[in-house]
């Protein structure tokens, strides 16, 4: 894979003049909303992170912080052809076409797959199956494998299927059967979903099952609310000059977010680190493996984001507020 920073990161600009699109707003441009944004990076940064939620009213750049996440993903290795972007190097998480490949796999750098469901999107569209014709096309819970996968909107989406979606997110593979036969494919992907409250409530149940809740409220500063309206006349404006010159900010993040990925498998987590995992848990009453185990993916992420391979209690107090805040106490 290159290193070329062109090649790794930023809008193709091309691609969205040919098909008459305009390019997505890019996330540094979004004013303020440092939780949301860091918390962001923190997902690009580690693939275990988990499912994440953003909380807030409509209109203040929920949508545009998911969909700017593709500008700072890296590349990936993915088999030529494949739907389920599988790694030709790990043997163990092949799709059943891959595995039954007779040829080698040949692989190409492809940027880590960033899907949205549309709204009203039919079961077959989001979870795949065979088509008239017998076929298997994949679902967007194949499409998305290896990478994210954006809910908006998540109140309005019909509670067995998105109970559904973060099943198949949390085990990491999609298995159907039907008189035609079985399907069965890889789907590691990471939920993130946007709700307006307005729209409707969210069960705890449900809500408990993402990693991390960013709750986030309109700017409420003068100049910054006239900042907000600058930028986004600027974007309307001439989208292509508004991202070009946000671009040294984005490659910035862009080879943050690279390098976090190659270490976060790496960092070592000292007894005392996880000692302070442990009395954050008991102070909060959530002494699970679903809590622990978000605190801990957050924790990594954000060391990794910062460039080191050992934890620190500043680490895991960093991300506490998002990992926990949203999860009711048990009962003691
Ligand atoms: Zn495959």
């Amino acid at each position: 894979m290159s290193d070329d920073i062109d090649t790794i990161t930023f809008t193709d600009l091309s691609k969205f003049r040919k098909k008459k699109q305009v390019p997505p707003f890019p996330i540094v441009g979004i004013v303020g909303q440092h939780i949301m944004k860091k918390t962001m990076l923190l997902l690009a940064s580690n693939p275990s992170m988990g499912n994440i939620i953003i909380i807030g009213e409509a209109g203040i750049g929920k949508s545009t912080a998911a969909r700017g996440l593709r500008d700072i993903l890296p590349e990936v290795e993915c088999v030529n052809g494949c739907f389920y972007n599988c790694d030709p190097k790990d043997k163990n998480n092949l799709c059943q076409d891959c595995k039954s490949s007779v040829a080698e796999l040949n692989s190409f750098g492809k940027r880590v797959p960033l899907h949205e469901l549309p709204i009203g999107a039919s079961e077959r569209r989001i979870f795949g199956g065979f088509d008239s014709q017998s076929r298997l096309k994949p679902g967007f819970v194949g499409l998305a494998n290896r990478g994210y996968l954006i809910l908006a909107r998540v109140n309005l989406l019909d509670h067995d299927i998105l109970n559904r979606i973060l099943d198949i997110s949390e085990s990491g593979i999609y298995k159907s059967s039907s008189d035609r036969g079985d399907f069965v494919h890889p789907a590691k992907f990471n939920v993130i979903a946007t709700m307006n409250p307005e729209d409707g409530e969210l069960d705890q149940e449900v809500l408990e099952r993402f990693s991390l809740v960013v709750n986030i409220q309109s700017i409420k500063d003068i100049e910054e609310r006239i900042e907000i309206v600058r930028r986004v006349e600027a974007y309307r404006l001439n989208a292509d000059d508004f991202i070009i010159r946000n671009r040294r900010e984005m490659e910035a993040f862009a080879q943050r977010v690279k390098r976090a990925r190659d270490l976060v498998n790496r960092v070592d987590m000292p007894k005392k680190v996880q000692d302070a995992m442990d009395n954050i848990l008991k102070k909060v009453g959530q002494e699970n493996d679903r809590a622990r185990n978000a605190l801990s993916q957050a924790t990594l992420a954000n060391t990794a984001f910062n460039d080191r391979v050992w934890s620190t209690v500043d680490d895991v107090a960093e991300v506490a507020d998002t990992v926990l805040g949203h999860r009711e106490r048990e009962q003691e």
